[in-house]
């Protein structure tokens, strides 16, 4: 019984081990396909606010000047693409249909039906989630955490893999930050003990959606960081 136990979670992993393997091979196809466009894939869990990042900062790098296109990931609907289409850049929703994470397969379909030809940079939000959609490389430049500061402290040692996968961390909400018990520098340890090298943003996108104008200095940082990757990531491939 032990035995046949043993075999059938062996099977279970190896069958595990392939699927991520042809995770990988999907990826690099979608890498080359993104081309010289800069890509960034955000994961967090639902709720901290990664769909009102976009609508705050497509904005101000669309009025820079740079073409942007967006793969919005959901179970369920296309309520976050409705968003993004208020911004009149490309958009492609995928409805994931249960599956609580992005993989490349469902990002090569999008870029079938998404006009990305003269993208400087893709957007990817993936489902709202921090377990799986660390295991998959969507052939993504690099992975931002979003971590809202309502979420307490703790997060980053209870999901560990997103904080180590990723290159930056958000910290997002910051605004809320007089009414709440939360600690910035505690989060920023947690986060540093799994992966010393987060680049870490505190960010706040309240103002930033009302009354039209766009209030740039919570956001500003991060903007930044992303402008000099486009230029690294375009630079690097003329070369
Ligand atoms: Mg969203
Ligand atoms: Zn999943």
């Amino acid at each position: 019984m032990l035995n046949s136990n043993n075999r059938r979670a062996g099977r279970s992993l190896l069958i595990q081990r392939n699927a991520l393997e042809t995770n990988e091979v999907i990826a690099d196809k979608n890498k080359a396909l993104f081309g010289k466009a800069f890509v960034m894939n955000f994961l967090s869990s639902p709720g901290s606010g990664k769909t009102s990042l976009l609508e705050s900062i497509v904005p101000i790098l669309k009025s820079d000047g740079f073409k942007i296109a967006v793969i919005e990931g959901d179970v369920e609907t296309d309520l976050d693409k409705k968003r993004i289409d208020e911004l009149n850049v490309p958009a492609y929703q995928i409805i994931t249909n249960g599956t609580c994470h992005l993989d490349a397969k469902m990002v090569s379909a999008a870029l079938n039906n998404l006009d990305i030809k003269d993208a400087d940079i893709i957007f990817i939000e993936n489902v709202g989630n921090l377990v799986c959609p660390t295991s998959f490389n969507l052939g993504e430049d690099m992975k931002v955490v979003v971590l809202s500061i309502t979420e307490g402290d703790d997060k980053p040692l209870k999901y560990p893999a997103a904080f180590y996968k990723s290159k930056v961390m958000l910290i997002n909400k910051i605004d809320l930050l007089p009414v709440l018990d939360s600690d910035v520098a505690k989060i920023k340890e947690n986060a540093l003990s799994i992966n010393k090298d987060l680049a870490i943003f505190e960010t706040s996108c309240k103002n930033n959606l009302n009354s039209g104008e766009i209030k740039q200095d919570r956001l500003n940082d991060f903007v930044s960081f992303i402008k000099d990757n486009v230029n690294l990531k375009a630079s690097k491939i003329k070369k």
